[in-house]
């Protein structure tokens, strides 16, 4: 199993020691930080001008798709997943992440885009034309590179949202669902009231566990899809799963959890909790390259053509554009923002030749 990218495993990976040589150093046009959907539209347009890009992750390539529940089905039709205009068919009407695994490999060989896996980037430093970017690898080792121009879509499924309770942090708590099988016949609190805790509480559902889910909303949120919405509906009507809105987790303990709701306190018997209640992106990555952040949504101050960030040279692309609103931007517009910067890099290019 290659490296997972969770926030757990931050401090496992060693920091670079600065009197330490790099274990390598290339000089390139553009580097893209992040192979996403994003990061690879944004290589694939960059190429095309006839830069040298090079694409550095953290993990695998496409590796937020790469965590999603194995066997998922994706909201989106494939076509609206294209990137560099290579066509993304499917047997059935929306892709399955597998398929989605396979098509972002292809389109990766079919243009040669030079992604380097496992490579991850600690520090951007230096001035428009002049950036040096460390990344360090598996094995601690330092890899430098030396490039004119940057692209971060660094996404936001690393860094989950915190509930800030007593016992978020015991190991029967997770902030990402996989698959249902570890929680049959087991008491499972869901917390969230999105797309991913309607279809994690419906999976669990399905594969035997019994389910509560806490929601702080009136209602399941307006953004569930109309697919996933009235089949949680009808479970809770039914009374197959127990649900609690204008309600929050309280308190995690070993084998309970405590919930405020509207009619007071309750303890229930517990046995796991998924609070699936979102992600962000790295802002603090994004501020130590000089990126602006507004000052709420955390949105990277740029150029909303452009996508240029406030710092001259470094771009900014794909979910992180929206900040702390990561529901805003995903595959199906991100995507477009490679052919954004592109066009920027095609002037900036070509006046300085
Ligand atoms: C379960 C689930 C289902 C979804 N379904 C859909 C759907 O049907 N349709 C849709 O359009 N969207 C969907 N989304 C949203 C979609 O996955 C994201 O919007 C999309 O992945 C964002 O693309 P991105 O390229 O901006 O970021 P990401 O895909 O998150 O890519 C960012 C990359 O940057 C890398 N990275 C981060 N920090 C560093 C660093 N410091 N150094 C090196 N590499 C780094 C990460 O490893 C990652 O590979 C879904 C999301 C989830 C969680």
């Amino acid at each position: 199993m290659p490296d997972l990218l969770i926030a757990e495993d931050i401090a496992t990976v060693p920091s670079i020691k600065t009197e330490e040589l790099p274990e390598s150093e290339t000089r390139t046009d553009v580097v893209v930080i992040g192979a996403g959907p994003t990061g690879l539209a944004c290589a694939i347009e960059a190429q095309k001008l006839g830069l040298k890009v090079v694409v550095v992750d953290k993990g695998c390539l496409v590796n937020s798709l790469f965590h999603y529940p194995p066997g998922m089905t994706f909201f989106t039709t494939p076509e609206l997943l294209e990137i560099g205009d290579i066509p993304f068919t499917t047997a059935l009407q929306k892709p399955t992440r597998e398929e989605a695994l396979e098509y972002y490999r292809k389109v990766s060989e079919h243009y040669h885009l030079d992604v380097r896996q496992y490579e991850w980037v600690k520090t951007v430093v230096g001035e428009d034309d002049k950036f040096l970017i460390t990344a360090t690898d598996r094995a601690g080792r330092a890899h430098d590179y030396r490039t004119r121009k940057v692209i971060v879509s660094t996404g936001y499924y690393d860094l989950f949202n915190q509930l800030g309770i007593p016992g978020e942090d015991l190991p029967k708590v997770s902030h990402y669902y996989a698959e249902a099988h570890p929680y049959y016949d087991s008491d499972v609190l869901v917390i969230g009231g999105k797309n991913s805790a309607a279809i994690a509480a419906l999976d669990l559902w399905r594969h035997g566990a019994r389910v509560t889910l806490v929601y702080r909303g009136t209602q399941l949120h307006h953004h569930v899809k109309y697919w996933i919405k009235p089949d949680l509906e009808n479970r809770i009507k039914n009374s197959e799963i127990e649900a609690y809105f204008n309600s929050t987790a309280q308190e995690i303990g070993v084998d309970y959890v405590v919930i405020h709701t509207p009619r007071g306190p309750r303890r229930l018997k517990n046995d796991f909790v998924l609070a699936l209640i979102g992600y962000h992106p790295d802002y603090d990555f994004l501020r130590s390259m000089g990126i602006e952040l507004s000052p709420e949504q955390h949105r990277p101050v740029c150029d909303p053509i452009t996508l240029e960030s406030n710092v001259p040279g470094i771009y900014v692309a794909g979910v992180i554009v929206a900040g702390s609103r990561t529901n805003e931007i995903f595959i199906e517009n991100g995507r477009f923002h490679g052919k954004q910067i592109a066009e920027d890099l095609r002037r900036k290019f070509q006046s300085s030749s």
